[in-house]
Protein backbone atom coordinates (compact mmCIF):
# COMPACT_ATOMS: atom_id res chain seq x y z
CA UNK A 1 0.00 0.00 0.00
CA UNK A 2 1.63 3.01 -1.00
CA UNK A 3 0.34 6.51 0.79
CA UNK A 4 -0.33 9.45 -0.97
CA UNK A 5 1.69 11.51 1.64
CA UNK A 6 5.84 11.04 1.63
CA UNK A 7 7.26 10.41 4.84
CA UNK A 8 8.80 13.82 5.90
CA UNK A 9 12.24 13.38 8.13
CA UNK A 10 13.17 15.33 10.81
CA UNK A 11 16.86 15.43 11.28
CA UNK A 12 19.79 17.26 13.27
CA UNK A 13 22.66 19.13 12.09
CA UNK A 14 24.68 16.78 13.56
CA UNK A 15 22.62 13.96 11.52
CA UNK A 16 23.22 16.40 8.67
CA UNK A 17 27.20 16.03 9.04
CA UNK A 18 27.18 12.17 9.29
CA UNK A 19 25.28 12.16 5.84
CA UNK A 20 27.61 14.83 4.00
CA UNK A 21 30.67 13.64 5.80
CA UNK A 22 33.56 13.08 3.22
CA UNK A 23 31.44 14.29 0.55
CA UNK A 24 33.04 16.71 -2.44
CA UNK A 25 30.81 18.92 -2.83
CA UNK A 26 31.03 21.28 -6.22
CA UNK A 27 29.37 25.09 -4.97
CA UNK A 28 27.41 27.06 -6.79
CA UNK A 29 29.97 29.82 -6.39
CA UNK A 30 32.13 27.64 -8.13
CA UNK A 31 34.27 26.62 -4.79
CA UNK A 32 34.51 23.07 -3.48
CA UNK A 33 34.16 22.15 0.13
CA UNK A 34 35.00 18.45 2.03
CA UNK A 35 32.14 18.54 4.83
CA UNK A 36 34.24 16.48 7.74
CA UNK A 37 37.67 17.84 6.92
CA UNK A 38 39.94 19.66 8.82
CA UNK A 39 40.63 22.50 6.35
CA UNK A 40 37.46 22.70 4.60
CA UNK A 41 35.98 25.86 3.50
CA UNK A 42 32.88 26.97 5.32
CA UNK A 43 29.33 25.35 3.86
CA UNK A 44 27.15 27.61 3.50
CA UNK A 45 23.14 26.49 2.65
CA UNK A 46 21.02 28.27 1.43
CA UNK A 47 17.51 27.32 1.19
CA UNK A 48 14.86 29.50 -0.75
CA UNK A 49 10.96 28.69 -2.03
CA UNK A 50 10.14 26.65 -4.84
CA UNK A 51 12.15 23.59 -3.10
CA UNK A 52 15.37 25.30 -4.49
CA UNK A 53 19.56 25.30 -2.47
CA UNK A 54 22.16 27.33 -2.96
CA UNK A 55 25.73 26.45 -1.55
CA UNK A 56 28.77 28.73 -1.22
CA UNK A 57 31.61 28.73 0.64
CA UNK A 58 31.88 31.42 3.42
CA UNK A 59 34.08 33.59 1.51
CA UNK A 60 31.73 34.12 -1.16
CA UNK A 61 28.69 34.02 0.74
CA UNK A 62 29.59 37.27 2.35
ZN1 LIG B 1 33.42 30.34 -3.01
Amino acid sequence: MKSAKQKRELITSDELLERLKGLKIKLDCGHCCTVGHQLANTLVVTSTGGGKIRTYCHECYN
